[in-house]
């Protein structure tokens, strides 16, 4: 599990108490360092949320079983993402009685699966009974990664698909619609004079209950088959790891403890942590 930073100032591991205990030049300001790290608990071996099974079975095989490290400013936008749902729950009191939100909406579902059972957990941001609509809020890097999904309906590669589909599935299955509520983070002048609003939202579209049901018992299955004996583990897919590798080189924590990843790195000289 993530246990401490990759200090930029010493260039080495150590962890967040050290990191908050002593430190004479501080590469982020206090507050926001003990921000980053509040939510972080061990996770439970028998526990896994909908967003850690939307990620490639080997990087959780990786993430659960080793200690690793992340430099504070990759967290930035993690933290930057939290707040804005922090937003949503604040106005919990002040939301006609037909609205929950967050922590009101959290679900923990037994899962069946050849390899055993495990619990699936979720937490949906938001739900109008009024009018059937789940809602998720995200913080989106690029505009375009949204444009290609509303545009290009690259729907079956969006994992946000599959999550909203879990929630309704588990939680709302009584939902008739669902939408992603989008903050887009590289909002600019540019896309303010092509009449493009900085919030945007957009349908997501159904996926029949019993293929989502397959979906999540294949997925925790493969994860506790791994987990009981790690000699199953397969690599990440050529999709998982994004076009060139790019999630293996700068958006996988654990990358020091793959093979895949080492054996590139010591093949065409890449930078080995993420
Ligand atoms: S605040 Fe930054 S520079 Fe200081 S110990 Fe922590 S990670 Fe290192
Ligand atoms: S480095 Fe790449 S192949 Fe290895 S676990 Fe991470 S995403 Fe998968």
């Amino acid at each position: 599990m993530l246990v401490g930073f990759h200090c930029p100032r010493l260039n080495r591991d150590i962890s967040f108490d050290q990191c908050f205990e002593d430190c004479p030049d501080r590469c982020m300001e206090l507050p926001i360092l003990l921000a980053m790290t509040e939510d972080i608990r061990e996770p439970r071996v028998d526990t896994y949320s909908t967003t850690e099974i939307l990620n490639p079975p080997k990087q959780i095989y990786l993430m659960r079983n080793n200690d690793y490290y992340v430099r504070p400013m990759d967290m930035t936008w993690m933290l930057f993402g939290s707040a804005f749902h922090g937003i949503v729950e604040d106005q919990r009191g002040n939301l006609p009685p037909d609205y929950s939100v967050e922590h009101d909406n959290s679900f923990r579902v037994e899962i069946d699966t050849p390899a055993g059972k495990a619990y699936l957990t979720g937490r949906p941001d938001q739900y109008q009974e009024s009018t059937k609509t789940l809602t998720d809020y995200k913080t989106l890097k690029y505009y375009w990664d949204l444009y290609y999904i509303m545009e290009k309906n690259t729907w079956d590669e969006s994992k946000y698909k599959w999550q909203l589909n879990i929630y309704r599935h588990y939680k709302f299955p009584e939902a008739v619609k669902m939408q992603l509520y989008a903050l887009i983070k590289d909002y600019d002048k540019r896309l303010r004079e092509k009449g493009i609003p900085p919030m945007i939202r957009v349908e997501v579209p159904m996926i029949k209950g019993e293929l989502v049901e397959e979906f999540v018992v294949n997925k925790i299955g493969v994860i506790l088959r791994n987990q009981k004996d790690p000699s199953t583990i397969g690599g990440c897919s050529e999709k998982d790891r994004w076009k060139g590798d790019i999630r293996c080189k700068s958006y996988c924590s654990v990358n020091r403890f793959c093979d895949y990843w080492m054996d590139k790195c010591l093949s065409d000289g890449a930078q080995a942590t993420a």
